[in-house]
C-alpha cells in the first residue's frame, strides 16, 4: 500500500514538473495581410577596424550583420536588425571576421529594440562545419527566467572569439544558404529514382527546385516543404533525413517507392535564407500565413503545382508535412476528428514513434481550426484532403537525436502507408 502511494506521490510531481517545462506550443495562428511589404537590406560589406587590423564581412549568402562598432582594442558591438516589422522573434545572425595577426576579441551581440539574442553561436572555417563556441568563452546578460519563448532568451550576449588570418566563421545556426540546398539537391538527384525539376521562380528570381522520389506519376503523392522560415534550420535538417531514409536502399524504402511518389520544396524561401532574413521572403511575407491568399509566388508555385498534379494523374496527396524549428520539439497536427484520405495516419504515427524511439514522448497539438487555410498545413488537409502537420524540431535539439529520430519517424510512415493503401 505505501509503495503504490509513494509511486502516485512521485507520479504526481513528474506530471508538475512536465507540466511547468513541456512546452505549450504557440498561440493560435493570426491571419494578417499578404501582400508584399517594402524590406531593408542590410548593407553589404566588409567592416574595417584599425587600418584592416580586425575585419568583418557579411559579404556572403546567409549573413546577417547590420552594424559593428570598436568599444576598444579588443571589443566590437554587433547590431542585428530585422527585414522589416512586425517579426518574430528568430534574430539571425551571420558574419566572417579575421586579423591580420592571431587575438582575442569579444563580440557583444546587440539586437534591434525588443528583440533578444536566441541562437546559440556556432563556429565554422570553412562555411560547412560547424561547432558550437565553447561555452566558457560565452556570456549571457539580462537572460529572462522562462524556460520557452522570448521570455526565455538574454538581451545581449558577448563571446570571445580567437581569430587571425584565416576566416572565422559565427553563425546563429548551421548555415545552409541556397547553394548548399542545391548541392544537397543536386546529390539526391544522382539516384536513378529521384528527379529534379523547377516549379518557379522566388520573388527575387532564385529557383524554386523540387524533387519527386520515387515512381514518377505515381496517383500516390505526398507533400514535403522546408524553410518557410530562414533560420529554421534544425527543421530542414530534419527533412534531410526523412528523405534521405525514403531514398534509401532498404526494402521497405524500395517497396515505398514503387507505389507511391514524394514531392520535395526543401528550400521555401530562397530569397529570405540568402538575405538573412529572420522570418520572411523578399515580399516582407511570412510566407506561412499565406496559404489561403496566395500573394507570394512562392506559394502560388507550390499551389499550382500540386493542382496540376492532381489534375494530371487523377490521383491523390495522402500526407503533407512542412518541416520547420520552434523552442521546443513539437507536433502541429490535424484534430483526428477531421478525416482525410488516409484517416488517422498522423496519430498511429506519432503513437508508432512513441513506441520505438526509447524514452520519447512527442508533444502534440492538434487543432481542428482548418479555415481560412493561412498555413501550409491546413492548405495540404483542405484543399486536397492530405492527412497533414507541422514537424517543428527545437532550435537546440541534439543534431544526432534529431536524424535518428526522423530516420525511424520516416520507417515508420511508409510501413503505415503502404499497409493502409488500397
Ligand atoms: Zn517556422
Amino acid at each position: 500500500m505505501k509503495k503504490i502511494v509513494i509511486l502516485l506521490y512521485l507520479a504526481s510531481l513528474t506530471s508538475i514538473s512536465a507540466q511547468t517545462t513541456k512546452f505549450q506550443g504557440q498561440p493560435p495562428i493570426k491571419i494578417v495581410p499578404t501582400t508584399s511589404k517594402p524590406i531593408q537590406k542590410q548593407w553589404k560589406a566588409n567592416f574595417k577596424f584599425n587600418s584592416g587590423d580586425v575585419v568583418f564581412s557579411n559579404d556572403f549568402e546567409g549573413a546577417r550583420l547590420n552594424g559593428v562598432l570598436q568599444e576598444n582594442d579588443s571589443t566590437y558591438t554587433a547590431l542585428i536588425t530585422s527585414e522589416n516589422t512586425p517579426v518574430n522573434t528568430s534574430p539571425w545572425y551571420a558574419f566572417k571576421v579575421w586579423a591580420k595577426k592571431r587575438k582575442r576579441i569579444n563580440v557583444v551581440m546587440t539586437y534591434q529594440e525588443s528583440a533578444k539574442h536566441r541562437y546559440y553561436p556556432k563556429l565554422s572555417t570553412d562555411g560547412i562545419h560547424w561547432s558550437a563556441l565553447d561555452s566558457i568563452d560565452y556570456s549571457e546578460f539580462e537572460k529572462g527566467d522562462k524556460a520557452f519563448g522570448p521570455g526565455s532568451l538574454p538581451i545581449k550576449v558577448n563571446m570571445n572569439l580567437q581569430i587571425g588570418p584565416d576566416t572565422l566563421w559565427v553563425s546563429g545556426q548551421e548555415l545552409h544558404n541556397s547553394h548548399h540546398v542545391s548541392h544537397w539537391v543536386d546529390s539526391m538527384a544522382q539516384k536513378a529514382f529521384v528527379a529534379k525539376t523547377t516549379i518557379g521562380k522566388s520573388r527575387q528570381d532564385r529557383d524554386l527546385n523540387l524533387l519527386a522520389i520515387g515512381k514518377e506519376d505515381s496517383k500516390n503523392m505526398l507533400m514535403v516543404i522546408s524553410r518557410q522560415h530562414p533560420p529554421e534550420v534544425t527543421g530542414y535538417l530534419a527533412m534531410k533525413s526523412f528523405l534521405e531514409t525514403i531514398a534509401s536502399d532498404t526494402k521497405l524504402a524500395k517497396k515505398f517507392r514503387r507505389k507511391f511518389v514524394t514531392y520535395v520544396v526543401p528550400l521555401m524561401n530562397p530569397d529570405g535564407v540568402d538575405n538573412g532574413h529572420w522570418r520572411h521572403n523578399a515580399g516582407g511575407v511570412d510566407l506561412n500565413r499565406d496559404w489561403a491568399n496566395f500573394n507570394q509566388p512562392e506559394t502560388q508555385a507550390v499551389k499550382r503545382f500540386m493542382e496540376e498534379k492532381v489534375e494530371q494523374t487523377q490521383g491523390k496527396f495522402y500526407f503533407g508535412i512542412d518541416f520547420h524549428s520552434t523552442w521546443d520539439d513539437i507536433y502541429y497536427t490535424v484534430d483526428p476528428k477531421l478525416e482525410g484520405n488516409m484517416p488517422n495516419l498522423v496519430t498511429d504515427w506519432l503513437t508508432g514513434m512513441k513506441e520505438e524511439v526509447e524514452g520519447y514522448n512527442p508533444n502534440i497539438r492538434p487543432s481542428d481550426k482548418m479555415r481560412p487555410t493561412t498555413v501550409s498545413r491546413n492548405y495540404f488537409f483542405v484543399e486536397h484532403g492530405a492527412e497533414a502537420l507541422v514537424f517543428e524540431i527545437g532550435d537546440n535539439t541534439p543534431r544526432e537525436f534529431l536524424k535518428e529520430k526522423t530516420r525511424i519517424s520516416a520507417n515508420i510512415l511508409m510501413q503505415l502507408m503502404l499497409e493502409r493503401l488500397k
